[in-house]
């Protein structure tokens, strides 16, 4: 099986660009952000603290997460109900992050996401695939750009799901996110030594596609 790990902060780019890539490929797409979404929603509509280690654990038990292609678009299933909308907004993306930094929830989504590499070619995104998760996947990424630019896109892509959202605080709820992200003490974000930085500010979608295929093409 052939893994391609694709890391970086959000708003990088990085589940429009695997999406793409991954159907170019002919591989399973898996987006790993969107399990730490779930298990942040599940946690929000059970009026759990997202933060609170112990709350959060003694739910797990209750959460089953499957991932779906249908028309080749991803949804996420939580107990059988899909939440792929659900999940997309920015409470839900704060939520995500508290829960991500809790051991046990990685440890609970760690295997779920091995598994998924073990029985398919995939590509994967999210924070630590290349250096935790799938530390043998063939080609690793590390996709990045500014604060600025991430927040702008972000905003534009909740303007266009028609949420009333102000730029100022999309981009004080990236930089939140990095922060959390980067300095959290497990599976910080960073990218592996052998992963390939691209930084896609300035660039158009196709131009950091192109600029993506070339990087898998020569390592494949
Ligand atoms: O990529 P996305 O923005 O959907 O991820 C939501 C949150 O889940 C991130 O802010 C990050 O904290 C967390 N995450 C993670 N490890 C991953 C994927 C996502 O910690 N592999």
């Amino acid at each position: 099986m052939t893994a391609i790990a694709i890391d970086g902060p959000s708003g990088a780019g990085k589940s429009t660009l695997a999406r793409r890539l991954a159907a170019w490929l002919g591989y399973i797409y898996v987006d790993t952000g969107a399990m730490y979404r779930t298990v942040g929603l599940y946690a929000v509509e059970n009026g759990v603290n997202p933060k609170q280690e112990d709350a959060v654990t003694a739910l797990l038990p209750n959460i089953k997460i499957h991932l779906a292609y249908q028309d080749g678009a991803q949804h996420v299933f939580l107990n059988d109900e899909d939440v792929s909308n659900r999940i997309r907004t920015e409470q839900i993306s704060m939520a995500a992050s508290d829960v991500s930094a809790l051991s046990s929830v990685r440890a609970f989504l760690l295997e779920t996401q091995r598994s998924l590499a073990r029985e398919n070619n995939v590509l994967m995104d999210g924070r630590d695939i290349g250096t935790v998760i799938l530390p043998n996947a063939q080609i690793k990424i590390f996709l990045t750009a500014s604060p600025e630019e991430r927040a702008r896109r972000r905003y534009e892509e909740l303007l266009a799901r028609g949420e009333t959202v102000c730029y100022e605080t999309v981009l004080e709820d990236v930089r939140q996110r990095d922060d959390q992200d980067t300095n959290r003490a497990l599976s910080p974000l960073k990218p592996a030594e052998d992963a390939v930085v691209v930084d896609t500010t300035g660039f158009s979608f196709e131009q950091a596609f192109e600029r993506l295929q070339q990087i898998i093409k020569e390592r494949l």
